[in-house]
């Protein structure tokens, strides 16, 4: 029976299948699953022409069992109320899995920013935080938004300056939404930070030898062919750092189209050839593929879907080469794919986990935003100095002496704080989800995932002593 559906239904179905694992009460399960809140708006823009359109937005709060709720503002033809839905549920399930203290929220504006001048995209980002606000869909303690696809600093930067501009003397508005410019009070790290998580999670599969094992594999990121498709923030910052990490970047594709080499892609010359010709493809020394779809079916050990849903399908998970899958991008994978995959021994590390990169630091962004205070500034200086004193005493007692000048930063900063929560997050959060997957006979990664997240989420319920 054919398992393709919407992409709600499809998260609401990977639900089931972990909620079957657990020995929740139905009534619980069925909170856990639940959409709380749906804001769906429309909004009046004046074009740069004088015409008038008419904008289509949503923000759906999935769940509110911790506040606030969390998730990014994505602009995108596709939005519509049954994605921003599957979007919200993914992030509740993805905080919990990192241990976040967050529900989950999306929000979705019906829009293809290419269409519209910068001026435009202002207009359209400050008004829908205007109604957002008018209605407490937003606020440091109610719900943050992030940057998510079609989105990035500069939007964030204009929901803050909103935001602060209506808060009245409120003490810290600068956390109603993460992803900001550092000089907005955003936090060093977070640009890259999905892309860097989706990099820690798939190294830390690919060192394992029990992993590796099953798919035929020698443990190790070093030599391991890359085809990422989506060279966006997640997508470009999960290459970039998988290469420096040792794999080989075969395949890109992109929305004008897919470029292979089996000898490897210079990441940074195929970006620069993309700025200068508006394309990927002709990138010299690479093949054009007839279709960017086609890139996720090229020969290779990993594939990164790193641009929206419902890529990876019932018609072409059959012909996937690769071993592992690393979904940076959420629902890449269909229902039917994914029990094909499951099949053919294809590991496929799943969304809510893989990507949770971008909400763990975009949290480390709140808290900084609470405190008021840099990460790192408190003690760097003292952790040099303690560094430096121990190194004289190792020097005096051993006769080998290491001049502390020569050594790299000795105390870390808000950026080395940042990559090293980041990692501890990722490899504390596969560890966990193996654990699960091992301990109770389950035979993916997602459903452990999912398994691992509602059993936390029962837990604060539980608290409340409402369920049983
Ligand atoms: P982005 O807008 O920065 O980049 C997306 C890229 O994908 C763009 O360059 C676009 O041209 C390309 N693209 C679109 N359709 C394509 C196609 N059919 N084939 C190949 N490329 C295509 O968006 P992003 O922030 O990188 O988000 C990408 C995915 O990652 C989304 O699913 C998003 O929900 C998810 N995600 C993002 C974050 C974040 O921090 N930005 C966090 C978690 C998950």
């Amino acid at each position: 029976m054919s398992r393709e559906f919407g992409f709600l239904a499809q998260v609401n179905d990977a639900f089931d299948q972990a909620a079957a694992h657990t020995e929740l009460e139905p009534g619980l399960l069925s909170q856990i699953r639940a959409c709380n809140s749906v804001y769906r708006l429309t909004f009046p823009l004046k074009r740069d022409d004088g015409s008038i359109q008419v904008i289509e937005a949503w923000r759906a709060e999935h769940s509110q069992h911790k506040l606030p709720t969390k998730g990014g503002i994505r602009f995108s033809t596709g939005v519509t109320e049954d994605e921003v839905m599957a979007l919200a549920a993914l992030m509740t399930f993805k905080c919990s899995v990192v241990d976040v203290p967050f529900g989950g929220a999306k929000g979705g504006i019906r829009i293809d920013r290419r269409d519209y001048s910068a001026n435009e995209l202002e207009r359209i980002t400050r008004r829908y935080t205007y109604e957002l606000i008018k209605k407490r869909f937003i606020g440091p303690g109610i719900d943050v938004p992030a940057p998510d696809y079609g989105t990035g600093p500069a939007e964030m930067a204009w929901i803050v300056d909103t935001y602060k501009s209506m808060s009245n003397g409120e003490q810290n508005p600068e956390a109603c939404v993460t992803g900001k410019p550092i000089e907005q009070e955003g936090i060093r790290g977070r640009l890259d930070a999905t892309g860097r998580g989706v990099f820690y999670g798939v190294r830390e599969v690919c060192n394992s030898a029990e992993e590796m094992r099953p798919l035929g594999l020698e443990p190790g990121l070093t030599g391991k062919r890359v085809v990422v498709q989506g060279l966006g923030n997640v997508g470009y910052h999960a290459a970039r750092h998988l290469a420096d990490g040792g794999a080989v970047l075969v395949g890109i594709a992109e929305f004008e189209g897919a470029i292979a080499n089996p000898d490897g892609l210079d990441l940074e010359a195929v970006v620069r050839h993309r700025e200068e010709t508006g394309s990927i493809l002709g990138f010299p020394g690479a093949t054009d593929l007839a279709r960017n779809i086609d890139a996720l079916e090229l020969d290779c050990e990993i594939l990164i879907p790193a641009a929206l849903e419902n890529q990876i399908t019932g018609e072409n998970a059959p012909r996937i080469r690769a071993k592992v899958i690393g979904e940076a991008a959420n629902g890449p994978t269909t229902a039917e794919a994914d029990a094909i995959l499951l099949e053919r021994g294809v590991r496929v590390l799943p969304d809510l986990y893989l990507n949770a990169g971008g909400v763990t630091v975009s949290y480390f962004e709140w808290l900084k935003n609470l405190s008021h205070v840099r990460f790192g500034r408190m003690e760097k200086r003292f952790d040099e100095a303690a560094h430096r004193s121990l190194l004289r005493e190792i020097g005096r007692a051993t006769g080998v002496n290491v001049e502390a000048s020569d050594l790299p930063d000795l105390g870390a900063d808000e950026e080395d704080l940042v990559h090293s929560g980041l990692e501890e997050t990722m490899i504390v959060a596969l560890h966990q989800i193996q654990d699960v997957e091992a301990g109770m006979g389950i035979r993916d990664l997602r459903t452990a995932s999912f398994v691992t997240a509602i059993k936390k989420i029962a837990v604060s319920y539980q608290e409340l002593g409402i369920f049983p």
